[in-house]
């Protein structure tokens, strides 16, 4: 096990920006910025023995800040949407910063908490031979969120081609948190085509289905007969074009899955396959909830070696407390004490299958 330390650029304000390599004795290599404790480069073999990177993402600081829509990045401290970008602890109304625009254009709802956590530089450090764990500490108020909150995230990579990643945040004030990592995963390799042939498996009986906002209706749904049915694996694409409101609301998967059975200690979520590459992904985490999302949105964006990033080129699996948590009494709670540790982990391990 290795892990390497370079620069990788600056920020418009001179700050250097480093990008930690984490090699294993199987040649897997996983490397994280200090920008946005960005998730970069996923490097395996595919099962002709060439090597596939096979995350979305970029080569240089100026398109992590300018192109990104969120690839690889840490999101915190409230990943996902606000409805109407305001909840209330106690009686007390936070109204929080609107990054996301009905149709008309009126700012509406927040999204990623502004993107606060995924466009800073953190401080970082390699703590073992095998893991590096980035630093934030978010001030109070910031983009309106309560509270000054302390964030760790630590990236830890095994010799069973596990990649760890842990989450710890403290805050002085009560306040929702809600992390998660925007991996845009291709496992084909992220210069080979869309995610349409991927297939997919969640542990996910339920979802909760959304309103024209993407904001949660706060009921939840079941996946039976419906295009959301992922117990059994299925292509991504194959029922992507069914014409379900929830599909047509959102213009394909961007929604939460209640995970099965979650109850805070690590479980399967989801396992991912692509046949061209044969690389397989296994993904186990500690949330609730996990935003499985398409890649609707991408529109050809120049990525790494300036290959395109076409609609549906690349899929998430963020690993979260539901949508707009702080508004909906009824989901999973993700409103933390002052002093309450938030806690949580989620473990990607892969595999190449001959066939
Ligand atoms: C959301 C998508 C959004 C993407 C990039 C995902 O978490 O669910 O709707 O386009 O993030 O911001």
């Amino acid at each position: 096990m290795t892990v390497t330390k370079a620069p990788f650029g600056t920020m418009p304000d001179g700050r250097e920006v480093f990008e930690f390599t984490l090699e294993n004795n199987n040649g897997m290599k996983v490397s994280v910025l200090s920008l946005g404790a960005t998730l970069r480069c996923i490097i395996l073999p595919d099962k002709n023995g060439n090597e596939q990177d096979i995350l979305l993402g970029f080569d240089t600081v100026a398109d992590y800040l300018e192109k990104s829509s969120y690839q690889g990045a840490a999101v915190g401290p409230c990943a996902n949407r606000i409805g109407n970008g305001m909840f209330e602890i106690d009686g007390q109304t936070f109204e929080v910063i609107k990054n996301e625009a009905d149709k008309n254009g009126n700012a509406v709802t927040c999204l990623h908490a502004g993107g606060e956590f995924s466009f800073e530089v953190w401080q970082s450090i390699i703590t073992d031979s095998d893991s590096v764990e980035f630093f934030y500490t978010s001030p109070d108020g910031l983009n309106g969120f309560p509270g000054e909150m302390k964030v760790q995230i630590t990236y830890k990579l095994g010799q069973n081609n596990d990649l760890h990643i842990t989450y710890k945040a403290i805050s002085n004030r009560k306040t929702p948190i809600n992390l998660t990592n925007h991996a845009y995963f291709n496992l084909a390799g992220y210069a080979n085509g869309d995610i349409l042939s991927h297939i997919l498996q969640l542990n996910c009986s339920q979802i909760t289905p959304v309103d024209e906002l993407s904001i949660p209706t706060g009921a939840l749904m079941t996946v039976d007969g419906t295009a959301f049915d992922f117990r059994e694996a299925k292509a991504i694409g194959k029922d992507i074009c069914c014409d379900e409101e929830q599909l047509k609301l959102t213009g394909g998967y961007d929604h939460n899955f209640v995970i099965d059975g979650a109850d805070g200690t690590l479980r399967k979520c989801a396992y991912a396959y692509s046949e061209n590459s044969g690389i397989a992904m296994h993904v186990y985490t500690t949330m609730p909830g996990v935003q499985f999302y398409a890649g609707n949105f991408l529109k050809g964006e120049a990525g790494k070696a300036g290959i395109p990033m076409q609609h549906r080129s690349g899929f998430c699996l963020e690993t979260q407390y539901y949508p707009d948590s702080p508004n909906k009494p009824t989901f999973p709670n993700c409103i933390f004490a002052a002093g309450e540790e938030f806690a949580a982990e989620t473990v990607y391990t892969f595999e190449t299958l001959s066939e």
